[in-house]
């Protein structure tokens, strides 16, 4: 394989024969010379070709390339006299390769994030889609190196779960029924044993169930695959299918847990910050002018530490008409959550310690009997990235919290299994990984930050 534009304007110096091959950004034709540039997306830079009257098919098929031609360029690397690139390629041939009717919706003015979604067959070909889609690509890398180096096991959770995890948002069902003719049991209800899983099914939610089964049996796991919630909100944070990652660690401690949310945050940031930094850039200068303020920020500064009490206090004190009333047993809202990392702390805040009342079933009970070793971890603009718990590991009391919760103890009878035979302490997390992405790319809306963004109404691509 011939090399791509990234490896291309990494060389040391110029001269040598070249080919490329992408798609034009620009084409700009002057009198008896045309500038072309052209992108191949493995970079955020493009490549900008120079062709006179002695390159191949000048007149013929060069004067007619416009934006979006798929083409194939080849000749000299040189440097180049303008501002803004190192080098630039003297064309001895273009080739089109695919050529562009008339309609081509992505022309040079800028377009709006609301237009480019109607277009996501297009869309990777933007300066910001690309950008993203590498800074994805890039935090995936990081997130798996900063496992991997402390001796963590991926684990695939799967997809399909007869679970409902507490709860932790609305599920699609899964079913080969058929809509309108399924069985019926004796009482007229659905009979769901005649459904392809024996049993109701959906998909997953979360896989921390199955994390934590890997966790007592590797010590050190971690999911990152994608869950889906059925959650009719139409917010600029939440998705239908999204990406969750999902560490899960035995022996270890709510304390623990902050520790590691913390120095993982730390990493992702800066192994990004060193391999995007071309991407974060045009994000700091065309998105939001925090980006990279931000990212210095998140490496460099420890992040805040408060229980839930002492954010109620903080709250209450803060002398701010908020919309939901704040008070101690009631869950954070965003605007709370945004006001204490955002205003109040002014960088990331690890929220510990929530009332039990509000928490699912399997999170350790504190001594205080009120309070579970819950943690959320705010960050500034996005709010929640991060939700985790230690776990209860005591049979009798998680026994006791389902039956609190009105949940049917049978349904849980491999999880109380684990309880049973070597239990041990154990914690993990959930972080959103498009709401991560959001937070280092400064994008206003989770939509584009996921090629393929499934939402109420919406799964088209
Ligand atoms: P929120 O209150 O923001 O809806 P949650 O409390 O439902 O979040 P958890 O169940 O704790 O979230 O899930 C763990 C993480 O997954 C969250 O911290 C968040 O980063 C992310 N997340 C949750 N729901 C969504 C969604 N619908 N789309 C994208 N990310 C999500
Ligand atoms: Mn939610």
């Amino acid at each position: 394989m011939d090399e791509l534009i990234r490896d291309i304007l990494r060389r040391k110096a110029s001269g040598g024969g070249v080919t490329v091959r992408g798609w034009l950004r620009t084409a700009r034709h002057a009198k008896n010379l045309s500038f072309l540039e052209i992108s191949d997306g493995s970079c955020f830079a493009g490549l900008q070709v120079v062709a006179g009257p002695e390159c191949a098919r000048f007149e013929e098929e060069v004067r007619g390339l416009g934006t979006g031609c798929a083409v194939e360029a080849t000749g000299e690397l040189v440097d180049s006299p303008g501002e803004g690139q190192r080098f630039e390629l003297h064309a001895s041939e273009v080739k089109l390769v695919g050529g562009v009717d008339a309609d081509y919706p992505l022309q040079k003015k800028r377009h709006g994030f609301e237009f480019l979604r109607t277009i996501a067959h297009l869309r990777p070909r933007t300066n910001t889609l690309g950008a993203v889609l590498r800074v994805r690509d890039g935090a995936t890398r990081a997130i798996n190196d900063f496992f991997h180096a402390r001796g963590f096991v991926q684990l695939h959770s799967p997809v399909i779960t007869l679970s409902d995890a507490e709860g932790a948002g609305d599920m699609f069902r899964v079913s080969t029924l058929e809509p309108g003719n399924a069985p019926r049991d004796a009482d007229g209800e659905i009979d769901w044993k005649q459904d392809f899983f024996e049993a109701p099914s959906y998909l997953t939610v979360s896989g921390q169930l199955e994390a934590e089964i890997g966790a007592l049996a590797l010590s050190r796991v971690y999911t990152f695959g994608p869950t889906f919630r059925a959650e009719n909100s139409n917010t600029s944070r939440h998705l239908a299918e999204f990406w969750m990652v999902e560490p899960e660690v035995a022996f270890c401690d709510i304390d623990g847990l902050a520790d590691l949310a913390e120095d993982f945050l730390k990493s992702v940031f800066r192994q990004v910050g060193d391999q995007c930094e071309e991407d974060l850039a045009f994000f700091d200068k065309r998105v939001d002018d925090s980006v990279l303020s931000t990212l210095a920020h998140v490496v460099d500064q420890p992040f805040g530490r408060i229980t839930y009490s002492e954010a109620v206090e903080i709250l209450q004190a803060s002398g701010r008409e908020f919309e939901f009333p704040v008070g101690w047993g009631a869950d954070l809202q965003s605007e709370h959550e945004r006001f204490l990392t955002e205003e109040h702390f002014g960088k990331p805040l690890v929220v510990t310690h929530y009332p039990k009342g509000i928490k699912a079933f399997y999170m350790y009970g504190n001594d205080d009997d009120r309070t579970v070793a819950a943690m959320d971890v705010l960050v500034p603009r996005i709010g929640e990235i991060i939700g985790g718990s230690q776990r209860e590991h005591r049979l009798d009391i998680l026994k006791r919290r389902i039956a609190e919760q009105g949940l049917p103890e049978e349904h849980y009878w491999w999880y109380l299994d684990l309880r049973r035979f070597g239990s041990a302490p154990h914690a993990g997390f959930g972080l959103g990984f498009e709401r991560l992405v959001q937070f280092m790319t400064g994008m206003a809306n989770i939509r584009d930050v996921i090629p393929f963004p499934r939402v109420p109404g919406n799964a088209e691509f």
